[in-house]
């Protein structure tokens, strides 16, 4: 069973050397004194920015920091080959919170939930646009920022897994929808097929408020943050009065041991800004409307999901190293295994 094991804790830049694959004897049967065990062939693991944060030692948050000398672990999507569990029975596809390794069992079956494949989509959309980061976007535009129509939104990460999606459901509902990126590639992403109506390539306009005041010539009403810092500092200065800003991430100070300070939140009060922090977890109630509405747009092919698939558990290191850098295009997904 290969694994993709966590080295150590991460100060600064991850890099290769901060996890690395090993393989242990693989016996594919459920330990003997588990209730309710279930055992799994992962199929699609997610690699996610908040795993960054696992990285570090004194991380508090709703996940624990990753143990050193043991599998880190994520979303996932999985197929059922062994289960003790009456509500999951084999060749069942599921999402699941599961080790990145090839076969896991999951105590208790805890976290799985069934895929109905009736549906027909892919796979790895459980754990993209109708996963977690499909829910991070739905919760963060509709429950905090509370769109009205012709406002103007301004989305930074935009090609990203989350924000390919709020751009889409944002142009659904009505919006002037602005983006930035790092790259050419991005960009034309988010002009051509993912319905943004400006965007820009924040590392060339590196003048962040000249760009703001180009691309959002009536102001900004909402601004969903994905990455915090400098950018965050130029945004302040062009909401419009009363605007909202939902604080989803804030990927460019994840890596840094001293975050970048913002000078200008007095702009919170002047301009009557209301800046509100959210974590996807806290709305699990939001989940069924969810996935029926956001199944229904894929049917209608209201939207379009962007993905970049890196195969096989040896690419995992990579592509997460990839992901923390920008060299992502659309969700990055692992995938471990077909079928
Ligand atoms: P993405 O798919 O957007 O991948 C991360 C992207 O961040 C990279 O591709 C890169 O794009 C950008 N990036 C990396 N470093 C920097 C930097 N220094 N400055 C600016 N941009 C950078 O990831 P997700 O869509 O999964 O996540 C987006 C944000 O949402 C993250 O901040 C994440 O932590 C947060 N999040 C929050 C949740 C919540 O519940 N609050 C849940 C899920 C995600 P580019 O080339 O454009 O720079």
């Amino acid at each position: 069973n290969k694994q993709v094991i966590f080295k150590n804790y991460v100060v600064g830049k991850v890099n290769d050397s901060d996890l690395e694959i090993r393989t242990s004897q693989l016996r594919l049967e459920l330990p003997e004194d588990g209730t309710n065990d279930v055992l799994v062939k992962n199929l699609y693991l997610s690699p996610d920015p908040y795993m960054r944060s696992r990285m570090k030692e004194d991380y508090t948050s709703y996940v624990p920091p990753f143990t050193p000398g043991k599998p880190i672990d994520g979303y996932g999507v999985s197929k059922v080959v062994l289960s003790k569990n009456p509500a999951f029975k084999e060749g069942d596809y599921v999402t699941s919170f599961t080790r990145w390794e090839e076969y896991s069992v999951i105590p208790g079956g805890n976290g799985l939930k069934v895929i109905d494949t009736s549906e027909s989509v892919p796979l790895s959309y459980y754990v993209g646009c109708l996963g977690m980061p499909g829910f991070t976007a739905y919760v963060g535009l509709y429950e905090i920022l509370k769109p009205k129509q012709g406002e103007t939104i301004y989305v930074s990460a935009a090609s990203g897994a989350v924000g390919q999606l709020v751009g889409q459901l944002a142009k659904l509902a009505g919006l002037y929808v602005v983006g930035s990126a790092g790259s050419q590639q991005k960009i034309d992403l988010l002009k051509e097929k993912l319905g943004y109506d400006v965007a820009f390539n924040y590392k060339q306009e590196t003048d962040y408020n000249a760009a703001l005041k180009k691309y959002c010539p009536k102001g900004i009403d909402m601004y969903f943050e994905n990455v915090g810092g400098k950018m965050l500092e130029a945004v302040l200065d062009n909401m419009n009065k009363f605007g909202r800003i939902a604080v989803c991430g804030l990927i460019s100070q994840y890596e840094k041991e001293n975050s970048d300070g913002i000078h200008n939140l007095s702009r919170l009060i002047s301009a009557r800004i209301t800046m509100r922090g959210f974590l996807q977890a806290d709305h699990a109630n939001l989940q069924p409307e969810f996935l029926q509405k956001m199944l229904g747009y894929l049917k209608e092919k209201k939207f379009v999901y962007i993905e970049d698939i890196d195969e096989g558990l040896e690419s995992a290191v990579g592509a997460f190293v990839k992901l923390l850098s920008g060299g992502n295009v659309g969700k990055q997904i692992l995938k471990v295994a077909t079928d």
